[in-house]
């Protein structure tokens, strides 16, 4: 899988400057039980990439940038791997639901027009 150059120079950031001082795993039950803290993990998706489940159990809340002393951004950087997976095909079967709603839901087939001009 190749990430993108922005990806790699978020993911980077946060592995360089994180103190692991988890402030903000404290109400993230998403960081509780994929890491033991950010600089740990975004280390790891720097040396041997990340499962596609854990970038995309992220709530993208920003609560962790927030409270974060160095206002690291966590969600942004889980979205950019998020997209660039993407990229490569559909990362999660579960996410295969969303594709058809996607595809359904803008088919003409599926959609009416009410245009408010007929009583
Ligand atoms: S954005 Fe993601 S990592 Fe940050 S607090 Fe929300 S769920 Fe946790
Ligand atoms: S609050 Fe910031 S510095 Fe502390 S562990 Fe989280 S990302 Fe790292």
């Amino acid at each position: 899988m190749d990430y993108s150059e922005k990806t790699i120079e978020m993911a980077r950031l946060i592995a360089e400057n994180c103190t692991s001082c988890k402030r903000c795993m404290k109400d993230c039950l998403f960081l509780q039980q994929y890491c033991q803290d950010p600089q740990k993990l975004f280390q790891q998706f720097l040396e041997e990439g990340l499962e596609p489940i854990i970038p995309y159990s992220c709530m993208l809340c920003g609560r962790c940038s927030v409270v974060c002393p160095l206002q690291l951004k966590l969600d942004e950087a889980f979205l950019a791997i998020r997209q660039d997976l993407i990229k490569d095909g559909l990362p999660l079967k579960e996410l295969k639901s969303v594709e058809w709603h996607q595809k359904l839901s803008t088919s003409r087939l599926f959609s009416a027009v009410n245009r408010g001009d007929k009583k």
